[in-house]
């Protein structure tokens, strides 16, 4: 993740770059870095923290010299936010340097590689291998060095690239990581975001997958991934900078949303080794998963929603006892813990204060402790036994939604494992539920593509003072997270119900209009669901189901159907959690609310 800016043209680049750097600050970064060629001399200026202090040390770009040079922000994933991890990186000859966003999944392969072949490595990143597998393979062609580096790495990436050996030349390429070239007069560009280069041009080119751009002040030729010349047409985008810094969404929250597929991937993907699941240095091996007696998956909020997701998938397929426990109501419960119980810790920010306490507690009874993080090096992060990182990026929308579901996916993945390693599922279902969460991301995007159906019930529905929220088994935990999104952005009273529950007390509410989500995803229960359905409509309540094309007979029954793709039953609260996220979304919009900074509502929660 993060930012990526490269100028070629007649302007001093350090200060042109160092502003384009600050264009990208909203994506959130913890470190960043320029390098710029004069001539043959390279420089390159790097810090942890803000751009400021970028800005301080390279005296305001004055203090480097040159017209090509390539800026990056980043969001660390490998290494530590330091000076040294930050990017640009060099390779040991001094020749290459390189700027990367994305994850490179076989890092530490190629690392290992380069070293028996003598290439010393000074950052603890998997990005620097790009820089030195470009010095190991260069043959004093970049295009065909590129390729061969492109054919080398597996994983995602956007990188910008310059060489002491090409001086006015700046090269980018690109998989599963946004890129664009930015057209200027005399002057050229590239940037993974529009707002880095939109101050100086309004004309871009999307670099494909696998294409490569070499750009020169005067010109700019891309190349497909088999190394033909193609021609590429370009656009023109007419926003300005506040819109694109959200990328043209309206809001952060909505652009998030839309990330998911990406995030998913950035989860799962670099775990998943052919049909085993490695789960980054975690301690989890056949002796220690058969000495797991309970499991205490602590959180607060959506977190604790994925940690009741998660309880659901590991009590089925691992035979497990689980306990999700709120953070905040488990550090004074003296809570029944050692080293017989796993403890999973979840939080988006790694800070919530709540939740480190939770930790610090679990620890100091003797259990052993998982974090689910996003934000690396954290304190939870730091403190936890084990870290699982879930790769989704910076989410700047208080109301979290790719921070949610890829703590869904990250527990999935440690069920699956621990299910694997106790054999309580056998070959084929254990396949079943892998294929399963790997197809994840591409059914998000599809659900992304057709938000019609969504948009019309919210506008609907958006003037209700009372939404509830029902489902059973794993859809009655997917439906937490649906009326806790609701009730964040909208301000709509909402509240989410084990369906069988209702008939015994809830249902007293019920009266003409009153709406209720009904979230009908499990075969097994599909019967059960219809009934609770069938009683809330009994007492003229409005019924909107969620449901898959395979149970679409559910919507003879209700007033309305919101469609998620046919998916295995235990992994479907990804998929309503995307829909239930857009439905409160738009319902927010129809209200006018201020979607991304809901009043009384804070994105890290570090007070107790
Ligand atoms: N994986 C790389 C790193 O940790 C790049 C992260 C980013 O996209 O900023 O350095």
């Amino acid at each position: 993740m993060c930012g990526i800016i490269g100028y070629t043209g007649g302007r001093p680049a350090a200060t042109l770059l160092i502003d384009g750097l600050k264009r990208l600050e909203y994506r959130g970064y913890d470190s960043s870095g320029i390098a710029v060629l004069d001539g043959e001399k390279l420089t390159t200026v790097k810090t942890v923290g803000k751009i400021a202090e970028l800005d301080k040390k390279a005296n305001g770009g004055k203090d480097v010299i040159g017209t090509v040079g390539i800026g990056h922000t980043r969001w660390a994933t490998h290494g530590v936010p330091s000076d040294i991890n930050s990017h640009p990186h060099v390779s040991a000859n001094g020749r290459f340097a390189v700027v990367h966003n994305g994850i490179i999944e076989n890092y530490a392969e190629l690392k290992s590689e380069l070293i028996a072949k003598g290439i010393p490595f000074a950052s603890d990143t998997d990005s620097e291998v790009i820089a030195q597998l470009v010095q190991y393979l260069y043959d004093g062609d970049m295009l065909t060095t590129l390729r061969e580096v492109c054919a080398r790495l597996v994983g995602s990436y956007a990188v910008g690239l310059i060489s002491t050996d090409d001086c006015g030349t700046l090269y980018a390429t690109r998989k599963d990581n946004p890129l664009v070239v930015g057209l200027g007069r005399n002057e050229n560009f590239i940037a993974s975001d529009f707002a880095a280069a939109l101050e100086h041009t309004h004309d871009f080119v999307q670099l494909g997958d696998g294409e490569i751009a070499r750009l020169t002040p005067s010109s700019v030729t891309f190349y497909s991934s088999n190394g033909v010349r193609i021609e590429k047409t370009p656009f023109r985008v007419d926003w300005d900078i506040s819109q694109a810094e959200k990328g043209g969404y309206p809001h952060f929250m909505l652009k998030e949303i839309y990330e998911q597929p990406k995030a998913l991937t950035d989860t799962v993907r670099p775990r998943v080794k052919g049909s085993s699941i490695v789960l980054d240095k975690i301690a989890l091996d056949t002796r220690n998963a058969n000495l797991i007696e309970k499991i205490d998956i602590i959180g607060c909020g959506s977190a604790y929603h994925a940690g009741i997701v998660g309880k659901y998938f590991i009590e089925k397929n691992c035979r497990i006892r689980v306990n999700c426990e709120l953070a905040s109501e488990y550090i004074y419960s003296n809570p029944i813990t050692d080293s017989r119980t796993l403890t999973i810790i979840i939080s988006q920010s790694g800070e919530t204060a709540d939740t480190l306490a939770a930790l610090r507690l679990a620890k100091k009874l003797g259990s052993h402790t998982i974090a689910i993080v996003n934000v690396v090096e954290s304190a939870i992060a730091r403190e936890a036994d084990d870290v699982l990182y879930t790769h989704a990026g910076p989410e700047i929308a208080v109301a979290t939604t790719k921070g949610y579901t890829t703590q869904v996916a990250a527990l999935y993945l440690v069920g699956l494992k621990i299910a694997k390693l106790k054999h309580t599922l056998s070959d084929a279902r254990y396949a079943e539920l892998l294929d399963g969460i790997l197809a994840l991301p591409q059914q998000v995007r599809a659900q992304l593509d057709d938000v019609a159906g969504i948009k019309k019930y919210a506008k609907r529905f958006a003037q209700h003072k009372c939404v509830f929220f029902i489902g059973r088994g794993t859809d009655y935990a997917a439906s937490l997270e649906g009326a806790l999104k609701l009730k964040e952005i909208s301000y709509i009273h909402a509240e989410a119900y084990a369906a069988g529950e209702l008939k015994h007390g809830t249902i007293s509410l019920i009266e003409e209009g009153t709406v209720t989500l009904a979230l009908a995803t499990q075969r097994a229960l599909f019967y059960k669901m219809l009934s609770n359905i069938k009683a809330v409509q009994s007492r003229k309540g409005t019924v909107l189901a969620v449901a898959s094309a395979a149970n679409s007979e559910v919507s003879e029954f209700t007033d309305g159907m919101l469609v998620i793709p046919d998916c295995d039953d235990d992994l479907s609260p990804v998929l309503s959690a995307v829909v239930l996220q857009l439905f409160a979304y738009y319902v927010a919009a129809e209200r006018g609310c201020d979607i991304d900074k809901p009043r009384n509502l804070a994105k890290s929660v570090t007070v107790e």
